[in-house]
């Protein structure tokens, strides 16, 4: 098998995903950055190969199955496998109320990307990740989804409740576990990763860590050998509760 990785992170024009991106490149893979607009992806991949990494855009909208299974297709023709995905693309929707202001409509915006979103894309990709001698798949996931952190009456999630968000990411860490246990016994392990509160766009940049801190996690589960575990869900410092 060639020694050289392939990487496809989903959301990668900027934030996390463009963090971790860089960090897989650093580790000497081709990075493929998934991207709703290809003048931003193109600009954020030039920064890439301008410090001497492989990086390139592909146009990927998670929520446009048509234009997921291209992104797929133009992977097997150039490449024939993929080695790792970062499910990473994510959205608050803007809605930040609790179940009793939340409306459906708001939920299903938010599982449109964070939830279906990455079934989409991982059932596309997975074909192509079942190629590789090593096939990595890592759900960008959070701490407040944690059901059992959440559950907590003394934790600090306890007067977080911002239904859409959480939810949809305990959904996605159910997710992760389900195809887990589907790959179990495969060469594909699939895991959540959960950056911490990191400032991106998506906080307007509240938060108390920096990109760099935030994607540890997601490139450490990204690289796993093959003694790594399947089925779980981590941060920096270790195993999450689901
Ligand atoms: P961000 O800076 O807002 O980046 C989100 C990325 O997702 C952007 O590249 C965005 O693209 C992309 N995206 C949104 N919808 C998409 C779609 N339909 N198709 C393709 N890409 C789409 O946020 P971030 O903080 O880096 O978040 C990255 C991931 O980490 C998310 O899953 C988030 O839930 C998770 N996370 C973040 C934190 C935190 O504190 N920041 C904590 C825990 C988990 P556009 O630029 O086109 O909008």
């Amino acid at each position: 098998m060639p020694d050289t990785k392939i990487a496809l992170v989903t959301g990668a024009n900027k934030g996390l995903g463009l963090e971790t991106a860089r960090r897989l490149g650093e580790q000497g893979a081709v990075v493929l950055l998934g991207v709703r607009d290809e003048a931003r992806g193109k600009q954020a991949a030039d920064t890439l190969v301008a410090k001497g990494l492989k990086a390139q855009e592909l146009r990927l909208d998670v929520t446009d199955g048509a234009c997921v299974a291209d992104a797929a297709r133009e992977i097997d023709e150039r490449y024939g496998r993929l080695d790792i995905l970062v499910n990473n693309a994510g959205i608050t929707g803007g809605f930040f109320g609790p179940p009793s202001g939340a409306t459906a409509e708001q939920l299903r915006e938010v599982y449109d990307t964070n939830v279906f979103g990455v079934v989409t894309v991982t059932n596309a990709m997975l074909p192509l990740l079942r190629r590789s001698s090593a096939g990595r798949i890592v759900n960008m996931s959070s701490n407040v989804g944690s059901l059992g952190l959440n559950a907590d009456p003394d934790g600090e999630f306890r007067q977080y409740n911002v239904v859409a968000y959480q939810s949809s990411k305990t959904a996605l860490n159910a997710i992760t576990l389900a195809y887990a246990k589907e790959l179990h016994g495969t060469t594909v392990k699939v895991n959540a990763a959960n950056p911490g509160f990191t400032a991106t766009d998506m906080n307007n940049h509240r938060g108390h860590q920096t990109v760099e801190q935030g994607a540890v996690i997601a490139v450490r589960l990204a690289l796993l050998g093959p003694d790594g575990p399947s089925g779980t869900s981590q941060d920096e410092n270790g195993t999450v509760p689901w």
